[in-house]
């Protein structure tokens, strides 16, 4: 994809997991063919940013010899699986997502874009404000299950089901008429009336959600996240030192598995009451064209203004890229300066128009005061 400072280049990870060689290759591929910034994607992918079109291929080569190529670009796109990042070895993810990943491959579904899966199979659900349109997860009886998103309940499989009915799901999503003109999720699909036949359906409620992920150890590893998702190669090579293995989660956070310290320095967020946690903004002017102004200074600059439990977004535009979900108050850049939306996304109905970053910045309890 082209943005305003090159070429932006996604890796998905398979399982969301780099091991700690991959990720040493990918800072180096960073520095080498992009402008050595890498982006944490809300599907858990990495972003690298600022690639030169003249680069692209070498790019592509270094990064099928770190193993994270897929055969074709019509294969990586189908393979829109994001997985808890709190696998452990002995649980049913490291096979169950490697086995839905081949039925993607091996299969011809034209699947929207944005159609995607989630593999959540621990004790409690960590992926439910995760955007997928089929899940399997555990029930509140401790059962696997698949269930369609939008569905109350979901159908108990055996383990080496799971794949098979996922796929048969999306093929049923598919012949339903879930899709329209390219695009369709499956949650609207059932609100709309699509009823599931009777061997997709189930009768299990999914278990109940965990507590949002925050910034810090945690059972079984170290969570860190970078200001608005975005690392320098210096800090992807600083993480690689940490730990054997690094899962890029979906909520712009790497997890550490085995680590018992926070890696600290080069940009990197080990405190769960760090100011730049409670902002979110894209890259703004000049980095995206469709940008109105900048976005990550201002961000920046009004972070500490932002009181604990409240998310401030400043987007480039009504876009809303860097988030989709209604927060307390944004900032969207027009062509005017930046209008104000409380409680609500980027595309919604401001409150104030047109106000510039100097008079936001000299008052910043005046608007960040509705949060
Ligand atoms: S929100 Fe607008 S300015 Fe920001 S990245 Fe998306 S399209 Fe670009």
């Amino acid at each position: 994809m082209m943005s305003g400072d090159g070429l932006v280049v996604r890796i998905r990870p398979r399982a969301g997991q780099v091991t700690a060689a991959q990720a040493h290759g990918i800072a180096q591929a960073a520095r080498e063919y992009g402008n050595g910034v890498i982006d944490l994607s809300s599907r858990a992918n990495l972003q690298l940013r600022g690639v030169r079109a003249e680069t692209h291929g070498a790019l592509l080569k270094a990064l099928d010899a770190l193993g994270l190529l897929d055969d074709d670009p019509a294969t990586e796109a189908r393979r829109n699986i994001v997985v808890t990042p709190f696998w452990s070895k002995s649980g049913v993810e490291p096979a169950l997502a490697p086995a839905l990943e081949a039925g993607l491959a091996a299969s011809d579904l034209a699947l929207p874009g944005k159609f995607g899966f989630a593999v959540d199979c621990g004790p409690r659900r960590v992926l439910n404000a995760t955007p997928a349109d089929i899940r399997i997860e555990r029930s509140d009886r401790g059962k696997l299950i698949v269930r369609a998103d939008g569905a109350q309940f979901g159908l108990p499989i055996a383990f080496e089901q799971a794949a098979v009915v996922a796929l048969a799901l999306a093929r049923w999503f598919i012949a339903s008429g879930g899709i329209s003109e390219g695009r369709g999720r499956m949650a609207a699909h059932i609100r709309k009336g699509a009823v599931l036949p009777a061997h997709l359906a189930g009768t299990e409620l999914p278990a109940a959600q965990a507590a949002p992920a925050t910034t810090g150890l945690v059972a079984g590893g170290a969570l860190v996240a970078m200001a608005f998702g975005s690392m320098t190669a210096d800090s992807l090579e600083k993480l690689a030192s940490a730990a054997a293995e690094l899962r890029v989660t979906p909520w712009r956070m790497v997890f550490l598995p085995g680590s018992d310290l926070m890696p600290t320095g080069l940009g990197i967020i080990s405190q769960a009451n760090d100011p730049l946690l409670r902002v979110e903004s894209c890259p703004g002017a000049p980095w995206c064209p469709q940008a109105r102004a900048e976005t990550r200074l201002l961000a920046r600059e009004l972070a500490s203004h932002v009181p604990l439990g409240k998310t401030l977004h400043v987007s480039g535009c009504a876009k809303g890229c860097a988030c989709a979900r209604p927060v307390a108050l944004t900032l969207v850049a027009t062509s005017q300066g930046y209008d104000l939306v409380c409680n609500g996304t980027a595309s919604a109905t401001p409150v104030v128009h047109a106000l510039s970053a100097d008079e936001i910045l000299s008052q910043p309890a005046r608007y960040l005061g509705g949060l």
